[in-house]
Parts: C-alpha cells; sequence; structure tokens
C-alpha cells in the first residue's frame, strides 16, 4: 500500500483528502503544521508529500528546504514525490515550487479533491 503524507492545517480539506486517499487505497498521515510534518517525514517512509504552503509556523516553502537538507541523511527523501497543493497561484510561485523539488504544483482553486486524487492516483501507478 502506497503511504502519503498530507501536510494542510485547514480541517475541512483534511478531512476530504483524509477520507478520499482512503477510499482510492491508499495509506495516509496527516500533518497539521510543517513541524509535525518534518518530524513525520524523519521516523517514517512514505512514497508521496501532499504539501500546502500557507501553513503556521514553518510553512511549505521552508519545508521543501529542510527535505532538501534532510535527504543528505536519510536516502528514500530523494526519491520522494511531493505535489504541492496551495492557494497560491502565481506564476513565480509555482515555478518556485518546482524549482524546489515539487512534481507537481496543484492550484486549489483549479482542482476538485477528486481531480487531486486522479493526479495522486497517476504518480503512484
Ligand atoms: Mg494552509
Amino acid at each position: 500500500m502506497k503511504k502519503i503524507l498530507l501536510i494542510e492545517d485547514d480541517p475541512f480539506l483534511v478531512d476530504i483528502y483524509n477520507t478520499k486517499l482512503k477510499e482510492s487505497g491508499f495509506s495516509i498521515e496527516v500533518a497539521t503544521d510543517g513541524e509535525k510534518g518534518l518530524r513525520e517525514l524523519s521516523e517514517k517512509k512514505f512514497d508521496l508529500l501532499l504539501l500546502d504552503i500557507v501553513l503556521p509556523q514553518i510553512d511549505g516553502w521552508e519545508i521543501l528546504e529542510k527535505i532538501k537538507a534532510l535527504s543528505a541523511n536519510i536516502e528514500y527523501l530523494k526519491n520522494l514525490q511531493i505535489v504541492i497543493l496551495s492557494n497560491l497561484g502565481q506564476k513565480e510561485e509555482v515555478e518556485k515550487g518546482i524549482k524546489m523539488g515539487a512534481i507537481k504544483y496543484l492550484i486549489k482553486a483549479h482542482y476538485t479533491p477528486s481531480e487531486v486524487v486522479t493526479e495522486i492516483e497517476q504518480l503512484l501507478k
């Protein structure tokens, strides 16, 4: 079973994705802030990270930087597929996300949760 970590602080979205991703046969863990997310990433192993950018304390950009730093010691992080799911939709932000290691940058307003799950299924096929 493929393992997904969701780092998201919006309880409504956490609820939706938790349900939908489980229904699609994935194992999912949730972290509601960046610090918890980084702890999960270094203590467990995931196939894919679904990452929000605007988060309390440690934001998504900082998480991407830390993942890069941590991957020097934690081998699996080099192959972790990172999908950003954010309200931030400026061209520069999308480019920055991809440059910082995300394989996909999905803008929340442009994707229904079902479409996001479809994207994830494609990546983890
Ligand atoms: Mg947020």
